[in-house]
């Protein structure tokens, strides 16, 4: 008789495989950045190991983790390596958002993801444009409702930027405006298979951080697809229930990619630190008070900005923040955990001190890094008008917005 295994055990099993993971993919960090090259291999990894499916019900082909077994092992990931990290986390947001949002008793649902698991599928997307940056306004990109052979479907056209993981994306999510069935203007999400005539990536990626991530851009040209690829609909600022899912899982996950830089340069710095005497001193510069504030700092900024994304998780698993003006709880944590983790970094440059610049050491990728994480949604002015309002009791909708 099999043993059914407990969530304490699966948790410590999915971060065991987390660290083992993050562990060989630290060994190529620094060339994949260096060369600004994609690290297929470690997708590969991630696909031999079933971490591609770690949202997904055990049930149906995956690891059957929760959000916050997601966070944990993506903080550990990023320890390892960053844009690898972040880049299977726009597949990981989205597929374990997506599994709370249909629910599991939903055939249709159970059958998707259990091909996504089986078969190791890559979603990604497709949302940002040069246009419209990080908003959720209309898309510049359309699907414009046409038959193909006595088929109903649709045109896509557009063009899509920070396309992350570009390469190997076997579906791409892409955010369009389109009409519904009455012909009124919506905001239409559409699944699209990579083989789709029409799909081009444009490789434009070579950035200062996270080059690794290959987020190029995603060129749509006259791509026709059934209707059935038209998977969401919504209005433009629309905030139901479904933005409360989308935003739980993203900013936590993304907190936790950007708080796992963090540790990494607490950890290097601290080795630094422990290892490193002038010659003029006796002790190593860790017995300075300088390195121990710096330190004090670190651990302050990293236990503060850790726990409330564990709190702020572990009460979306308890069924809690489900409400309109839960929003800005759920952002916050994004905000507070990207814009400490900067600061942790700085904090520890601070301790290294000069060698922190050089090619050699892993410093200097954390420290360019970690400097992506408030330019994700919400970025740090769209947080803040959030988090500033709810605070005073103004809707985000209240016109004139500002004055
Ligand atoms: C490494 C990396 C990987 C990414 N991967 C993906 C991906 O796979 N798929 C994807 O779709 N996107 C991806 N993104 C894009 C990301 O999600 C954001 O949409 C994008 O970084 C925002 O770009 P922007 O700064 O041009 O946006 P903008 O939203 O235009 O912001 C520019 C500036 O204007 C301000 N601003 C913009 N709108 C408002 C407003 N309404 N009110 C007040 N201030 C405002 C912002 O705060 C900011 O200061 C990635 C980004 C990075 C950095």
């Amino acid at each position: 008789m099999t043993t059914p295994t407990s969530a304490t055990q699966r948790s410590q099993r999915l971060l065991d495989l987390a660290g083992r993971l993050a562990d060989d993919f630290a060994t190529r960090a620094d060339e994949h950045d260096r060369e600004n090259t994609f690290p297929f291999e470690n997708f590969e990894a991630m696909k031999r190991e079933n971490y591609t499916s770690l949202p997904i019900p055990e049930e149906v082909g995956g690891l059957g983790g929760t959000l916050l077994d997601l966070c944990l092992c993506q903080e550990r990931l990023a320890m390892g390596d960053a844009s690898t990290a972040l880049a299977v986390n726009m597949h990981l947001f989205a597929v374990g958002s997506m599994a709370e949002q249909v629910g599991m008793t939903d055939p249709q649902a159970m059958l998707m993801a259990g091909m996504l698991a089986q078969q190791h599928w890559i979603i990604g997307g497709g949302f940002t444009e040069a246009e419209i940056g990080g908003n959720c306004g209309f898309p510049t990109t359309t699907a414009v409702r046409q038959e193909h052979e006595g088929v109903r479907g649709f045109v896509l056209n557009g063009r899509k930027t920070f396309t992350s993981m570009a390469p190997i994306i076997d579906f791409f999510a892409i955010n369009t405006s389109t009409t519904d069935d009455e012909g009124k203007p919506v905001i239409g999400m559409f699944t699209v298979p990579r083989a789709t005539q029409g799909i081009e990536i444009v490789e434009t990626w070579d950035t200062m951080s996270m080059r690794a991530t290959a987020s190029h851009d995603l060129v749509i040209k006259d791509a026709w697809v059934p209707e059935q690829a038209l998977v969401a609909m919504r209005q433009p600022g629309d905030t139901d229930v479904g933005a409360n899912i989308i935003l739980s899982w993203f900013c936590g996950t993304v907190a936790s990619v950007y708080l796992g830089i963090a540790t990494a340069a607490r950890d290097f710095a601290y080795d630094w630190a422990k290892t490193r005497k002038p010659v003029l001193f006796e002790r190593p510069i860790s017995h300075f008070p300088g390195v121990q504030f710096h330190a004090a700092d670190i651990e302050v900024e990293l236990a503060a900005a850790r726990a409330l994304v564990h709190q702020t998780v572990q009460e979306w698993i308890g069924g809690g923040l489900r409400g309109r003006d839960d929003l800005a709880r759920i952002v916050l944590m994004k905000y507070l955990a990207t814009n400490a983790a900067v600061r942790i970094v700085d904090q520890a440059m601070g301790i290294v001190g000069a060698p922190g610049i050089f090619r050699r050491h892993p410093m200097q990728r954390f420290y360019r890094d970690v400097r992506a994480g408030p330019f994700h949604p919400m970025t740090n002015d769209v947080a803040r008008e959030l988090i500033g309002k709810t605070a005073l009791g103004i809707p985000m909708e209240c016109q004139p917005r500002w004055g």
